[in-house]
């Protein structure tokens, strides 16, 4: 049986990135979807790490080439999800997590119905601000531009599977980890390799 999908989303500064970088080193068999971006590389990012960096045109091209599952225009910057790369590693069975907005999920749930989504928030929205000027990675204009579309971003969460509130990064993390492990537990997923091995 191939792989599933798990999205993350959450307003710019929720903590997503650093949940998903934690489940991407320590749960076992869980692959990443590097997406594309117009947007230049922050200090700390390393290309095809955090992200495929590349520029407006290549970004286009590709959208041509029908090489995106999903892209988006977010907060000015184009996003996108390779096809590509999550097609071999779901086929690899490999759980593929992908750190991406809800217009993207919007997009990959009507291809891959099976997909589960996860939404994050931060504690409140004082907590959110600082968190966003405090990773200092951003101009002020950047960080009020995203800051002001958080609100309206959190709405989304309505038609996600799972909510988690990231006040204490640890916490937060077991939450994600247990999302994982009990779906990997569903009937489903785990009746096919039973009957095979007993015979039922
Ligand atoms: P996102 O990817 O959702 O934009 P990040 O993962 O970059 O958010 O987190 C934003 C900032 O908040 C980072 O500086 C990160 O270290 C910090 N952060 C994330 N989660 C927590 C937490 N639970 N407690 C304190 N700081 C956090
Ligand atoms: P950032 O610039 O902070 O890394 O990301 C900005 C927003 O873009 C975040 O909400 C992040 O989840 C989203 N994002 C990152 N990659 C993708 C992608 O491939 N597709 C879509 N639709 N959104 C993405």
């Amino acid at each position: 049986m191939g792989g599933r999908i798990y999205i993350f989303s959450g307003p710019s500064g929720a903590g997503k990135s650093t949940l998903t970088r934690k489940l991407r080193e320590r749960v076992k068999n869980v692959g990443y979807s590097v997406s594309h971006t117009s947007r230049p590389p922050r200090r700390d990012e390393v290309d095809g790490v955090d992200y495929y960096f590349i520029d407006r045109d290549t970004f286009n091209s590709m959208i041509k080439d029908h090489a995106f599952a999903e892209w988006a225009t977010v907060y000015t910057h184009l996003y996108g999800t390779s096809l590509s790369s999550l097609q071999i590693q779901l086929e690899k069975g490999l759980d593929v997590i992908l750190d991406i907005d809800s217009q993207g999920a919007g997009n990959i749930k009507k291809h891959f119905k099976e997909c589960i989504l996860i939404y994050i928030f931060p504690p409140n929205l004082q907590v959110l601000e600082t968190r966003l000027r405090e990773r200092a990675t951003d101009d002020e204009r950047t960080i009020e531009k995203r800051f002001r579309k958080a609100v309206a971003e959190m709405r989304e969460c309505e038609w996600y599977d799972y909510l988690i509130v990231n006040d204490d990064m640890d916490d937060a993390y077991r939450k994600a980890e247990s999302i994982i492990i009990s779906e990997r537990c569903k009937k489903q997923r785990v009746l096919p390799g039973i009957r095979g091995i007993f015979g039922i």
